[in-house]
């Protein structure tokens, strides 16, 4: 670490000198409405992220989406060969009018407002940490910035992107929030929707129920055994969170339908419980009964493989030459991370600024962090680029 410590000083004074335009900025995108289906505030946080871009001499191009915003994918070009990739989802949770409602605050401690952590703050971080490299002049591979428009909803336009910018990356940089305590993210759940629909037969309960074919009775037997797939010590969680049926007290259910949440911490258990629900929803335990499983997985899991092990003892490493003594964990919530690390790309997430109360009204940011979490991203891309170069 002795060579990236000595030639990390610009990099870190030309963060610390952009202090008062940091937070400047943050407060502009935090007051920007940008829920993800709303396509038109997520262009306009994709628009700002440009104008700093092109502020910063950063060459990007757009990919124009139809439903969802715009991806953007920004290239500093390096000296040397290999890629590293940052990514940051440009989405909140928030629909329109919520910054009429809360915008952007301050105390001596924290700020607040829709999306500053989650990632509002993030996206600055990579904007800033891009362009301390850069003036700093160093000896480095290509960087290249993924924005997307639609994680908080699963990223279903940008998977498909996210995988093929990584595919040469050499190692990924995700900048969801760091955790309340500090830490970085080095392994997070995957989550699969699951909706299955169940056709009976009616018939009049009083006078001919033999002639029926109950879809809720067939419902209540896959309840029960979606229930025992359930293994809280592994991880795999199963909720039917979303029944409906029938059509009236005295009518034999035509049919039924529910919806499955399903979490999970590997691949493993992924695809083996994923099998036994399939089995579950194909099976008739009332006889008659036809049944169909649409929906699919939303978020591959974050696994702590070597590479993100690798990864966090180099993060943890720099992060000690700032004197910041980071501490990992894993998250239960799902993120973009796990995309990359399903690769088996050395992959590290939660770089972004300390922050809490995610897509809730009391969502923050600790002022405290904002500059040395960014100090701690860009000086770990230029390590991440010496540890990883082939
Ligand atoms: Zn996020």
């Amino acid at each position: 670490m002795k060579e990236i410590s000595v030639n990390a000083d610009p990099i870190k004074e030309f963060i610390a000198r952009h202090h008062n335009e940091i937070f400047e900025r943050l407060k502009i995108m935090v007051n920007i409405d940008s829920y993800s289906h709303d396509r038109e505030g997520v262009n306009r946080i994709g628009t700002k992220m440009k104008e700093f871009l092109d502020g910063f001499g950063i060459p990007h191009v757009t990919r124009p989406q139809d439903k969802y915003g715009d991806h953007i994918i920004a290239t500093l070009k390096g000296n040397k060969p290999g890629k590293i990739l940052l990514m940051g989802h440009m989405d909140t949770v928030f629909p329109p009018g919520e910054v009429l409602k809360r915008p952007f605050t301050e105390d001596d401690t924290y700020v607040y407002g829709p999306g500053v952590s989650d990632m509002q703050a993030g996206l600055i971080s990579i904007l800033y940490a891009t362009a301390a490299i850069k003036q700093s002049g160093i000896d480095m591979c290509d960087m290249e910035i993924l924005f997307t428009p639609d994680e908080e909803i699963g990223s279903p336009s940008s998977r498909s992107i996210i995988e093929e910018r990584a595919k040469d990356a050499m190692a990924v940089f995700n900048l969801e929030p760091g955790r309340p305590d500090g830490s970085v993210v080095t392994s997070r759940k995957g989550s699969a929707h699951l909706k299955f629909h169940i056709q009976g037969k009616a018939a009049h309960s009083g006078l001919f129920i033999e002639q029926g074919i109950s879809a809720i009775e067939e419902l209540g037997y896959k309840i029960v055994e979606l229930r025992k797939l359930m293994d809280l010590e592994r991880g795999i969680t199963i909720n039917v969170g979303l029944v409906s049926g029938g059509v009236n007290t005295n009518v034999v259910a035509p049919e039924a339908t529910g919806t499955i949440h399903f979490g999970f911490w590997t691949v493993k258990d992924y695809e083996e419980t994923m099998e036994r629900i399939r089995n579950i929803i194909h099976t008739s335990y009332v006889a008659g009964t036809k049944n169909t499983l649409s929906g699919s997985l939303s978020f591959l899991p974050m696994e702590r493989h070597e590479g993100v092990d690798q990864m966090f003892e180099m993060v943890k490493a720099v992060a000690a030459t700032l004197n910041i003594e980071l501490t990992e964990l894993a998250a239960k919530g799902a993120s973009d991370a796990g995309f990359t690390a399903s690769l088996g790309k050395p992959t590290i997430c939660g770089m972004g600024p300390v922050g809490g109360k995610w897509h809730n009204l009391d969502e923050y940011m600790i002022k405290d962090t904002c500059i040395p979490r960014i100090q701690l991203l860009a000086i770990s891309i230029v390590a991440a680029f010496h540890r990883f170069s082939k």
